[in-house]
């Protein structure tokens, strides 16, 4: 007996519909629907009228009519059509192929669900909340450093209890899993954050498959066009919108995508109830910015792609991790999976937390490319340094388990040209060694 109610139905579909050979969609096809056809006014509204008595009943029962999802049009908290078209964008191109399975074999019921929220986090929440009961335990990999700090304090608080472990390990996975009975979940970002180092997802989806749990991947650091994980078997996919989906840091907000019933039954609940509802201007914004996803997105890994090769010959360098440089542990997996090789790139810089400290200091100029600051997937590059920002929360045992050093620096690498950005980080470093 599997631990959750909606896994025997979903399993099927699953290998139906949704795990494929094929790793990513067709270019054509994926721009075609992130373009679609004209973008929704901005439902600027809170509430909606109902065509009579038994609308507003029917639509309180979740009954969803011509087309449009269950339970919209009742109260922006629980649905608005500028969201909901930002959903049904969200949807195809993580799920295009799901879509085009289930059509071919005349499936009558959806088979993933999905979520747009007011913040990756508030995506994030929303799924472990509605997948995890107190007592349950979870296996997380080197993840975001609010979604570990919420774990950390759930420990506390409720009593779920997260392995935190080295996830690219798929062995290490299979050896927790079989000690730890109670475990409901395993959670991973890939590549992860801020290390890169790439999850093997067809391999973990296997492992997780068997245990009747499901695989959670936040797919923020590729968004849809570089990896698409429910073609690999993952269950659920999470992205934070605020980093290339949106591409132009303007808003805050997330997407979560599920099976059909997890997502109506479980998620949907958490969703309404605690409120993670994305404002319709956010919406809009987002279903105009994820219309040109591919083409930003294409153009931030070649430029990446550059600045690592760049990097790795430095001589005040001492390591470039970036996946698609042949030195990436995890290159072969890297290939196995993504379109390309990503836009983020971490290094470590030889003179240690002073030289790192100064390079931040050289960029946080208004004369440089390149601003000081967190987040990522903007046309704007941004630097940052992991241990004394994104992960000063991640306790210092933790931090050097995961390989978060003192001199590790992230990149997230825009549309400025590379040259450009290459002469920054030339002069950036050399003056960190003054
Ligand atoms: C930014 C980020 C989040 C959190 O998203 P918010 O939109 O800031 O709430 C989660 N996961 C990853 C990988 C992120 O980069």
């Amino acid at each position: 007996m599997s631990k959750f109610a909606w896994w025997d139905k979903w399993i099927e579909k699953k290998k139906k519909y949704a795990k494929c050979d094929s790793i990513f969609a067709d270019e054509d096809v994926f721009n075609a629907k992130a373009v679609g056809t004209g973008l929704p006014p901005i439902y600027q509204k809170s509430t909606f009228n109902f065509q009579s008595a038994e609308d507003g009943k029917l639509r309180f029962l979740g009954k969803s009519k011509s087309g449009e999802r269950p339970y919209a049009r009742i109260y922006t908290r629980l649905g608005n059509p500028t969201t909901e078209y930002l959903e049904k964008v969200i949807f195809q191109l993580e799920c295009q192929h799901i879509i085009d399975n289930a059509l071919d074999a005349d499936e009558k019921e959806p088979t993933i669900g999905v979520l747009i929220t007011s913040s990756g986090m508030g995506a994030i929440s929303t799924a472990l909340m509605a997948l995890l009961d107190s007592g349950d335990e979870l296996i997380c990999g080197t993840v975001y450093g609010c979604t570990d700090s919420l774990l950390r304090h759930w420990e506390k608080k409720y009593g779920i209890k997260t392995h935190f472990i080295d996830t690219t390990d798929t062995e290490l996975v299979k050896k927790t899993l079989e000690e730890n009975p109670k475990i409901k979940g395993v959670y991973v970002e890939t590549p992860e954050n801020p290390t890169l180092k790439v999850n093997d997802i067809r391999a973990l989806a296997d492992l997780t498959e068997k245990y009747e749990i499901p695989l959670i991947v936040d797919n923020t650091f590729c968004s849809p066009y570089i990896q698409q994980p429910f073609r690999l078997g993952a269950d659920i996919v999470i992205h934070s919108t605020t980093k290339y989906i949106n591409g132009h840091s303007t808003s805050v907000g997330g997407a979560l995508l599920g099976p059909w019933e997890f997502m109506l039954n479980y998620a949907f609940g958490f969703y309404k109830d605690l409120g993670v509802t994305p404002s319709p201007f956010d919406s809009w914004l987002n279903a105009q910015n994820v219309q040109d996803l591919s083409v930003r997105v294409k153009q931030q890994c070649i430029n990446a792609f550059e600045i690592a090769k760049f990097l790795e010959k430095h001589e005040l360098v001492s390591k470039v991790i970036y996946p698609f440089l042949e030195s990436h542990p995890h290159y072969e997996r890297a290939k196995k999976q993504m379109r390309m090789g990503g836009a983020m790139i971490s290094f470590e810089l030889k003179g240690g937390y002073d030289a790192a400290v100064k390079l931040m200091n050289y960029f946080a100029r208004h004369d440089t490319p390149m601003e000081l600051a967190v987040s990522l997937g903007s046309v704007i590059s941004y630097i940052q340094h992991p241990a004394s920002m994104t992960h000063s929360e991640v306790p210092k045992e933790e931090k050097e388990r995961m390989g978060i050093t003192e001199e590790l620096i992230r990149i997230s690498v825009g549309l400025e040209g590379s040259r450009i950005l290459i002469e920054a980080l030339d002069e950036g470093i050399k003056l960190a060694h003054k």
